[in-house]
């Protein structure tokens, strides 16, 4: 989508450290770490907010958190880590195209700010 950040990260318009990408996701290191491990892992579709999910888009939602294990795995997180999405300005977001945070590296806080 046209103006879109994360789309133009996908394209390689805007550079990003790309952690792992395959025909349905793209994961990159974001670019403001609240920890050791911070990554961004995003659907290469592009859809706003998890508001806007529909019944077709549950397989590739599905591979964003099988994915997310995966990375976690292979970057020692053994320990254990935070996957987090956020849903518009209530819920924090401040890019509109669903992507789902893998942090980890320290020991997180509970509940959330
Ligand atoms: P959220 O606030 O949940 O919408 O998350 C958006 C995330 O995108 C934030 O953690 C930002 O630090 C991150 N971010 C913004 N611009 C970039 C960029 N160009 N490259 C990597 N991460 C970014
Ligand atoms: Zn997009």
């Amino acid at each position: 989508m046209q103006n879109c950040l994360f789309c133009k990260i996908i394209a390689g318009e805007i550079p990003s450290q790309v952690v792992y990408q395959d025909d349905r996701v793209f994961a990159f290191k974001d670019i403001a770490p609240v920890a050791p491990v911070h990554v961004l892992i995003i659907p290469k579709k592009h859809i706003s907010t998890l508001e806007d999910l529909n019944p077709e888009d549950a397989e590739i939602m599905g591979h964003i958190l099988v994915t997310a294990s995966k990375l976690a795995r292979e970057l020692g997180l053994e320990k254990g880590y935070r996957v987090v999405s956020n849903c518009k300005e209530e819920g924090g977001q401040t890019v509109y195209h669903v992507h789902f945070h893998l942090i980890g590296g320290r020991k997180m806080q509970w509940p959330p700010g």
